[in-house]
């Protein structure tokens, strides 16, 4: 980026350096001129007594006068010897020393030729001066000028460098700072065990490829988390939710009751006489009668209601939002859809179980010393005791039918 204004600013000085070291040369040209002309024009107006004193002979005078004329001779030749001389000045000279030679021609005073003469002579030398002296002035204030523009160029240039180097800079700062503060969040979020977060998109290439990468590997990882969280929350025979993951649903609901006051049931689903199960047709079929019961279980219930295996052929099913009328009739259903089916425990036997259930309701906060699931295992033994295959609720153990 600043390699083209480098350039052109180089090329603009240099320019200008040129035209001032050209103006240098013409306004000592002009000077010169201009001293010469002067140092003709003096020699003009005092032939004769440039050299000459007044305690000199006549004869004496004489001499010295003409020594004076040579020495003017030669000053016009060596000014006309000036090839790179305007014409128009050219003239001038011409002119002046022709009017100098005939002014020799005139009779002579012991002081030198006519003043007249002299003057026209002298006159024209002092126009040419004062020619030349006006150019000096006007060549002096173009270069003045030319000066001023060099230092305006190198003052632009400077504070465009400057100008761009900062902007270069902040853009610089921001497309590398923005990202890396974007991965300080990100390390903080994953050291947070939040892998959900990702790393927005980056403009530099360099960074963009290492944010891809690193949003590639937390999406990996918390692939691998939601596996695990889902294996350590469920059974493995069945599928269901584990007594872990039951107790910590649990333990919600009844928060949300301490706060908000709503009802919730619980039921406790225990097969009958599974021994005689497995017993009789081997373990794995009792396998099978809990993985089928364990389905009838999920089927019946609605998406928000917990069902868990709480242990061996026990099931456990939390229902929110369920008042003891509805959850009575959901164990019915239950009861009915176990007792009413034929489960397959191999290629040519088949089973019918029955389940007793115990079922316990709340309302509003449960207080800290009782136990939801220890009333529902009472209301089951109560069902087991009165002979299985039947719903009992916590209100029939207290009132003790
Ligand atoms: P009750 O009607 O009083 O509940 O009698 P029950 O036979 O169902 O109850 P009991 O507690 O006497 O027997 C439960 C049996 O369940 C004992 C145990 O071997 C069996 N069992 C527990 N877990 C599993 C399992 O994962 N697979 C199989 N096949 N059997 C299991
Ligand atoms: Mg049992
Ligand atoms: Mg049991």
């Amino acid at each position: 980026m600043l390699l083209p204004l480098a350039v052109t600013t180089l090329w603009a000085i240099a320019t200008l350096s040129r035209t001032v070291d050209d103006f240098d040369r013409m306004i000592a040209q002009s000077t010169y001129r201009l001293d010469a002309t002067i140092q003709l024009q003096y020699r003009v107006l005092n032939v004769g007594t440039i050299t000459a004193h007044e305690h000199m002979s006549a004869g004496v005078r004489r001499v010295s006068f003409n020594r004076d004329v040579r020495a003017v001779e030669t000053v016009f030749r060596q000014i006309l010897n000036d090839s790179a001389m305007h014409p128009r000045d050219r003239g001038i000279i011409e002119r002046a020393r022709h009017e100098w030679r005939n002014e020799l021609m005139q009779p002579v005073t012991a002081s030198g030729p006519s003043g007249s003469v002299q003057s026209q002579a002298a006159g024209l030398l002092g126009t040419l001066a004062n020619a030349y002296r006006q150019d000096s002035e006007a060549l002096r204030q173009q270069l003045d000028r030319s000066k001023q523009h060099l230092l305006w160029i190198a003052a632009a240039a400077a504070i465009g460098c400057l100008l761009i180097a900062v902007a270069g800079a902040t853009l610089l700062t921001r497309s590398v700072l923005k990202p890396l503060h974007a991965f300080k969040q990100g390390v903080a979020h994953f050291t947070e065990n939040d892998l959900s977060f990702r790393l927005p998109a980056s403009q530099l290439h360099e960074f963009g490829q290492l944010a891809h990468e690193i949003n590639r590997m937390a999406e990996h990882l918390e692939g691998h988390q939601n596996e695990l969280q889902e294996l350590s929350a469920r059974d493995p025979l069945t599928g269901l939710f584990n007594r872990r993951e039951f107790s910590q649903r649990l333990q919600a609901e009844r928060e949300r009751g301490r706060r908000y006051g709503p009802n919730f049931s619980l039921l406790m689903v225990d097969i009958d006489h599974f021994k005689n199960i497995n017993d009789r047709y081997g373990h794995p079929a009792g396998d099978e009668v809990l993985t089928t019961v364990a389905d009838l279980l999920r089927l019946s219930v609605r998406p928000m209601d917990v069902v868990c295996r709480h242990g061996g052929e026990e099931f456990a099913i939390l229902l929110p939002e369920t008042e003891t009328g509805g959850a009575f009739s959901l164990a019915e259903r239950i009861r009915h859809a176990v007792a009413n089916s034929t489960i397959l425990v191999s290629d040519k036997q088949s089973v019918q179980v029955t389940v007793s259930i115990g079922l316990v309701s709340f309302k509003g906060d449960v207080g800290e010393g009782i136990d939801p699931l220890a009333i529902a295992d009472q209301a089951l033994y109560r069902a087991k005791r009165s002979g299985r295959n039947r719903v009992i609720t916590d209100s029939d153990v207290t009132s003790g039918n």
